[in-house]
């Protein structure tokens, strides 16, 4: 291009002063003429004057010490030479010739006799015609030392006019280059300079391209890390240290009800208005604290973490801090924990009171209080059931951890009307002793389920059907195949409508003292529950104190047979 710009400049002032050449020759020409012409008509006249017929060789002779490149001719009106300043030889007839057939005219034509270029002029007078004439040559001279200086002028400013042009290009490229190289690192080169506004342009192109594919790099990377952010199930809040939201994600803002243009750039108490959380947000900013505490809000438990932050896009005016504050939901975690914490507390106490009444009746035993044989075996059978006792609440915790677990289980095609008579025959003994009347409506029903669990949910049943009913009582048990459901029916005691949403939780009991006296552990019905909760089936328990309970199954994992 500069190449280019050069050529096109020596071009131009080629062009430029061969047109001011040819005007120049042309002028010079014209001038050059007219006052040749004027010198010739002068010397014409003063010929004249000075001839007076004879003294044709004086007045040549005088004259040409004046000027010897001045021909002098003198013709006869017959055209026969009659003198001749130059040349000494007889010529043909001159009248012929154009100036002395147009007198007074200058002609300038070629010279046969000279071999020159001459002007020429005649007049006549005295009898003769005087003609002058003078060679161009002089002319010519002046336009050939004239194009030489043109030549030598055009050489010389195509030099001056190049390195100026480079010297201005270079200026003027300079605040360009400057910008583009900065592009240029920014785009991944390495330092850039263009000589020209054509080289540098394509670069431009090439970090344009570069920078756009950076730009979509880094437009891709914020789509990926809004999606991250936006997905989480955590409330992710960043404060800058002017106390400014400056990242807000849609799990928040789903949470507070809130668009994000709404509280972006705007003081964060727009957003958290539990002063609690305020000051703990403040005092990060203010000091680099970190708080970690549970929140409530719209009944739901949150765990709120706050951390300092010291990034340029958190840090106003080189402040300290921001805050980067997370929000997590531990409703059921908290719940868990309550649950875990009241369970050992239960259990605890559960198992601590079989356990005082069995050391209780050893220390007897082994300290002698009770000596007599009798007593010894009611203080053993005493013990014995309450080691039972614990025995069944143990492995009554067992189940349920394992159920909670949700451990891995295997599934069997299993027919609830025989694990319903299965579970009958070994409570023949109690059944008899209250001399309950069983009454029974089973079709088959084919569950897709483990054994144990089967049998564990049918046994818990029945067997509180039969603890808590009363002596002559009654119960129903049916399955219906086509309702696919099971239902328990007893005529005992019943449970009040104030214990019938507590007697599922662990060691619920209406009356411990019943309860114990009749071996129960109070897990029972949690395990029953926690059995339906796995197979997705429904329970509902309905019960009149003094009527009698209704607990009916409706089961989910039925096998169509
Ligand atoms: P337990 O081992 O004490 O029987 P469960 O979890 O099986 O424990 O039952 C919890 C409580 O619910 C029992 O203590 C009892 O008070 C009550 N209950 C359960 N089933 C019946 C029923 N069929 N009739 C009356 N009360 C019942």
């Amino acid at each position: 291009m500069k190449k280019r710009i050069i050529f096109l400049n020596g071009i131009i002032l080629f062009l430029t002063l061969s047109l001011f050449l040819i005007i120049s020759v042309f002028i010079l020409n014209y001038y050059n003429n007219k006052s040749s012409e004027r010198e010739l008509n002068n010397h014409v006249l003063l010929i004249s004057e000075l001839y007076n017929g004879e003294n044709a060789e004086e007045v040549i002779n005088s004259y040409q010490k004046a000027n010897k490149n001045l021909r002098i001719t003198f013709i006869s009106f017959d055209g026969e030479v009659v003198k001749d300043s130059l040349i000494d030889i007889e010529f043909e007839s001159h009248l012929d010739r154009p100036e002395i057939l147009n007198l007074g005219e200058v002609y300038t034509r070629y010279s046969e006799s000279l071999n020159t270029y001459m002007m020429y002029l005649a007049h006549k007078d005295n009898g003769l015609y005087i003609r002058v004439a003078m060679p161009q040559k002089s002319i010519n001279a002046i336009v050939n030392s004239f194009l030489l200086f043109c030549f030598l002028t055009l050489i010389a400013l195509t030099i001056i006019t190049t390195l100026v042009l480079n010297s201005v290009n270079k200026k003027a490229l300079k605040p360009l280059n400057k910008v583009v190289n900065k592009l240029s690192k920014l785009a991944g080169h390495d330092s850039y300079y263009g000589d020209d506004v054509e080289t540098i342009s394509s670069h431009i192109d090439d970090i344009n391209l570069l920078i756009n594919e950076k730009i979509n790099a880094i437009i891709d990377e914020k789509s990926k890390v809004d999606f991250i952010i936006n997905n989480l199930e955590q409330g992710v809040i960043v404060v800058n240290s002017n106390k400014e939201l400056i990242l807000v994600n849609d799990y928040v803002l789903r949470l507070k009800n809130f668009k994000l243009v709404e509280v972006l750039n705007k003081n964060f108490i727009y957003l958290i208005r539990d002063i609690s959380f305020q000051e703990a947000i403040a005092c990060t900013i203010d000091e680099g604290s970190i708080s970690s505490f549970d929140l409530p809000y719209k009944s739901k438990l949150y765990l709120i973490n706050i951390t300092p932050v010291n990034t340029e896009w958190t840090n106003f005016e080189n402040a300290k801090n921001g805050a980067f504050i997370t929000m997590s939901d531990v409703t059921e975690e908290r719940k868990i924990e309550k649950m875990k914490r009241e369970f050992f507390a239960n259990a605890s106490h559960e198992l601590k009171s079989p356990l005082t009444t069995i050391i209780g009746y050893q220390q007897m035993i082994s300290e002698g209080i009770i000596t007599s044989m009798d007593e010894i075996l009611d203080a053993s059978k005493r013990t014995s059931k309450e080691a039972i006792r614990m025995h069944q609440m143990i492995l009554g915790m067992l189940d349920l951890s394992k159920l909670e677990s949700k451990e891995e289980t295997s599934f069997e095609e299993v027919n609830l009307k025989d694990a319903v008579i299965d579970v009958l025959d070994l409570y023949q003994k109690e059944l008899s002793e209250k001399n309950i009347t069983v009454s029974l409506n089973l079709e088959d029903l084919y569950l897709l389920m483990n054994p144990n669990h089967l049998n564990q949910l049918v046994r818990n049943l029945i067997e509180n059907a039969i603890k808590y009913n009363i002596p002559n009582g009654e119960l129903k048990l049916s399955i219906s195949n086509q309702k696919k459901e099971l239902i328990i029916q007893d005529s005992g005691i019943g449970i009040a409508s104030e214990d019938q949403s507590r007697i599922f939780e662990r060691f619920y009991r209406v009356d411990k003292g019943r309860s114990k006296d009749k071996g129960g552990t109070g897990l029972g019905l949690s395990i029953v529950k926690h059995i339906c909760n796995l197979y997705h089936d429904n329970i509902n328990l309905t019960s009149k104190p003094n009527k009698g309970t209704t607990v009916k199954i409706q089961f989910n994992n039925f096998l169509l047979k």
